[in-house]
Order: C-alpha cells, then structure tokens, then sequence
C-alpha cells in the first residue's frame, strides 16, 4: 500500500516492485498526473488509484489547438471505415470500461461526491453501454431514396460524418454524459475534442488510457481537460470544429451560443430543468411515493431531469404529503463510500450554500420545510463531517411565482402543491421557461394522453420516471435546450445529409 504527496508535478512513475499483487495509490497533485502509472498497469494483478484532493489545470488554447489539429488529421482514414470496424472500436471500449466497472465507479464517486451504489449502478454501467449501443444503432441506418421518372432522374440522400466534433459535459453524471456524445460521434464517423468538466475529469482520464487498448487509432478522441472560460472557450471558437454538442447549464448554453455565432457552427444544447410531477387522485399511491422520492432525490438531486415542483390533487394532497415526507426520510445521505447510502455529497462547498440558499429564502417566504434542511438532523461518520452533504428536503406553501418553482436548485430540495382541475395544473406546469421533462401519475389512459400531450417538455414519463429507451430523442424545449440527441437524432446531429439527384 503505497501513499505518496506530490506537488508541483507533471509526471510520477511508481515502479512496481513485484507482479501479480494488489497495489492502492494515493495521489494528491496539483496537475492532472500519471499518466507512466498506467504503463505499470499490466504488470499488476490489480491496481487501484484513489486521488486525495487533486486538482487540475486550467488548460490552454495550444493544448485544445493541438487536439483540434491531431483530430483533423485523423479524419480522413477513421471516416473511410466501415461502420462495422468503427463498431468493433467500440464495443472493444464498452468490455475494458465493464472489466474495470468498480474502478471506476470508485473514482467516480470520490471525485463527485455521488453514492458508490449510484457509480456502480448507473454511471458507469451506462457508460459502458453508451459505446455498445452506438455500435450497434450505427449500422442500421439507410438512406432515402426518391425518384422522377418524367425527368429521367433518381434522388437519393447520404450521410457524411461532420468532421472534427467539440464535445463538453457537466460534473453530475461525469462519465455517463461524456460518453453519451463520444460514442456517436465516433460511430458515425467523426473525430472529437472532448472536455469534462474541471469539478470530475478523472474518469474521463482514466478512459484515455484504455483507447489505444480498444483499438482507436491515435486522434481520434481526444480529451482535453480545463476550465469552461479556457478550454472550453478555446473549443467552442476554434475555426477548425464545425460542430459543437454541450450539456450543462442555460447561462453557459448562452455564451456557447455567442461564441459559435460568428462560425454558423451545428448546435446541440442540452440544459437545465424544474421539472414538474403531476399526481392525480387515482395515481397508484404506493409507487408513485416510492417513484417521486427517486425522481426527486436521486444523486442529491443533481440530475437535470429530477422532479423540483410536485403537483397534487387536493383530494389526495395530505396524505400524500405526510407518506411522501415518511419516505423521503428513508432516503439514506451519508459516506458515498458506504452501499447502504442512497445520496453521497453534493459537489462543491459553493453549490451547497447555494441549494440552502433556496430553503432559507422558502423560509423567508413563509412556506413550510418538512423535512431535511434545518428540521432533521444529519449524522455523518468523523470522515466526512467536513463535506457537502444535505438531506432531501420538502417544502410546501410557496407560491408559483417564487424562484423555488421558478429556477432549477439543483440540489435534493423539492416542492409540493395541491391542485384541482386539469386544466389549471397543466397551466401551471408549464409556466416556467424551462421544458425538459414531465411525470404524470395516473390511472385514466385518456387524460395521461391528453396532458402528456399539452405539457411543454421534451420527455413525459407517465407512472414511472427515467425509464430509458436510448432510441428515443433526448432533450428539451424552451431554455431546456436545442436540438435532440439519443439512436437516429444523435446520428442525424452528428453527420451532414446531402441530396444526391442522378440523371439517367
Ligand atoms: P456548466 O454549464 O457550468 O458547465 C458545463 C460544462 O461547460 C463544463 O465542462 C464547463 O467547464 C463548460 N463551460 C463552462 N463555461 C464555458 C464556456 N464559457 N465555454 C465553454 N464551455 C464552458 O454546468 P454544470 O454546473 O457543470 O452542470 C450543471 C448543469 O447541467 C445544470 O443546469 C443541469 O441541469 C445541466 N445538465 C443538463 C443535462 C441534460 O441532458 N439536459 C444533463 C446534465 C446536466
């Protein structure tokens, strides 16, 4: 068990004194390091890396301009494979990231915060299934084909990968989300930049080291770790990337939008949320609790698509409230590291007071706090005391017009409501500028169709939530988002379709 403190250093090689034995590495650094590590790695008969505390570069514009030129370069020959040889790139990726599952699920808890569960569960399991799903998706597509025989002519359409692909993500579902783009853009044939986000690069890292394994040719993907303001700006304005596909926050969407104008560049912008609940009176009670404290809770509430406004028939208002309360303090929050825990910690000291800021100002309003923030208590072991753990906390008497039921918290806070006509509820559900996702909890087929239907979000999940079918688009309407991504709309965003009319 080896424990070392570095600072100030680019490199450190750690030579393994024999093979075939369990080795742990801590690491506290002040730069993105080891990359010599890994050449160790196959020597070991396992190996794990833990990082305490490290932080990372800002990044440079020569560093994502060397990116850029590696990716131009590899264009041309990973665009002339076939779809199948590019498949088998990825699915070789998918089976190294599943055979490494629990590494980087420890990883990616510690980075973010999030339950190791959550990791081991979700993020990674998904991330490896992003490269195996594009891998398959990619080979069934075909092209249109047309014909004007009074003009002796044959239409047909065909798809061109873009180029050169810039690819950024947000801390929540580090992984998870950055494989969601660089899995179909490689499928179809592009080249990528890719940037994490500074706050959780470090699985990121860790899958650079296994694509020369998977068989991907050198720059092909490229990741580039940084700032938003250095390396992201540097990406997003760079002349030689046609396409940009973001995930984040609407306020950065802005920017992105601005800085890619003077380049007419290909946009994809999925953003934040307040996404509604809406339980009527006949709703199966006892799976729309259990379902609405997942939606609502789930990674401390940082997923763009958790329930933040909660509407509920006023027959059935209190006792949903009360079992609503009951479970959500069932909802365990401690050691990311302990299974038993269903939350970990929130990502940063500055995020944290801003989630309490919304419970202080609910307060001020003179709404209700049930539970969580300020009302229970939260007992954490001496490890942790010092991070940015919260309890799910549920709010009732704000009104619509608050910024809790206006702006997205981000954090495990929610608000409940009663409503009473259908109409009246789908007004208010959709009177926030956001539009990402719904849930409507009902057993009346008819008005499940009929208010999914009106509701203003990209995603309407009727008694359940996140329920996935990766070939359904993925996005979100008003400030939720541009364009959509997910099976054929990520095929479409990332290639270029031409009309081809023939002669004969
Ligand atoms: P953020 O917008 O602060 O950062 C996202 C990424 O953009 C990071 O990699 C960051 O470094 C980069 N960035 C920041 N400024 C930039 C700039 N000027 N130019 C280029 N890149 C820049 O978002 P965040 O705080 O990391 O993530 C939380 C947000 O993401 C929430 O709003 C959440 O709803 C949203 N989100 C949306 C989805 C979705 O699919 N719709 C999924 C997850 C998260």
């Amino acid at each position: 068990h080896v424990s070392l403190t570095v600072t100030g250093m680019d490199i450190i090689k750690i030579k393994c004194l024999s093979k075939g034995q369990n080795a742990v590495v801590e690491i506290q650094t002040q730069r993105p390091v080891a990359l010599e590590l890994y050449k160790d790695y196959k020597e070991l008969g396992r190996f794990m890396l833990r990082y305490v505390g490290s932080t990372i570069a800002a990044g440079v514009v020569t560093e994502v301009d060397a990116a850029v030129r590696a990716a131009k370069e590899a264009f041309p020959d990973w665009s002339a494979k076939s779809p199948e040889a590019r498949s088998k790139v990825l699915n070789k990726l998918a089976d190294l990231i599943e055979a490494r599952l629990e590494e980087f699920a420890q990883a990616e808890s510690k980075d973010q915060g999030k339950a190791i569960t959550f990791a081991r569960n979700v993020d990674i399991p998904r991330a490896a299934h992003n490269f195996r799903f594009f891998a398959s998706s990619v080979l069934h597509h075909t092209s249109d084909c047309s014909q004007m025989d009074h003009m002796g002519c044959l239409n047909y359409t065909i798809r061109c990968p873009v180029g050169v692909a810039g690819l950024i993500s947000p801390w929540n579902l580090p992984l998870y989300l950055l494989t969601w783009k660089i899995a179909p853009a490689v499928a179809a044939g592009n080249t990528v930049v890719a940037k994490p986000s500074e706050m959780t690069s470090v699985t990121a890292w860790m899958m650079c080291q296994l694509l020369e394994e998977a068989g991907f040719p050198p720059g092909v993907v490229n990741i580039v770790f940084g700032t938003g303001p250095r390396a992201g700006d540097a990406l997003v304005s760079h002349p030689d990337v046609p396409l940009i596909s973001f995930t984040g926050g609407t306020a950065t969407a802005r920017l992105i939008t601005e800085r890619s104008a003077p380049y007419c560049k290909k946009l994809s912008l999925e953003l934040g949320g307040k996404n509604p609940a809406i339980i009527f009176a006949d709703a199966d009670m006892e799976q729309c609790i259990s379902t609405t404290v997942r939606s609502s809770f789930s990674n401390q509430g940082e997923i763009c698509l958790c329930t933040s406004r909660i509407f509920v028939e006023r027959s059935i208002y209190p006792e949903f409230l009360t079992r609503f309360v009951e479970a959500a303090r069932r909802w365990k929050t401690g050691a990311p590291t302990d299974p038993s825990n269903d939350n970990g910690a929130l990502i940063s000291k500055e995020h944290l007071q801003k989630v309490k800021g919304y419970v202080a100002l609910a307060l001020k309003e003179g709404a209700q706090v049930h539970c969580g923030e300020g009302v229970d208590k939260l007992t954490l072991p001496e490890q942790n005391a010092g991070g940015y753990f919260m309890l799910p906390t549920i709010i009732s008497g704000v009104k619509d017009s608050s910024a809790l039921m206006q702006e997205e918290i981000f954090g495990p806070v929610t608000c409940v409501t009663p409503f009473d006509e259908e109409e009246e509820v789908i007004s208010r559900a959709n009177g926030v500028r956001y539009g990402l996702s719904a849930t409507v909890w009902s057993r009346d087929v008819g008005r499940v169709h009929r208010v999914a239907r009106k509701l203003e979000a990209g995603l309407v999940w009727t008694n359940c939530w996140l329920v996935r079918d990766l070939n359904l688009p993925f996005g979100g309407m008003k400030s939720s988002g541009i364009g959509r991504e997910g099976g054929v709309d990520s095929y479409h965003f990332f290639t270029e379709v031409k009309s081809i009319t023939i002669k004969h």
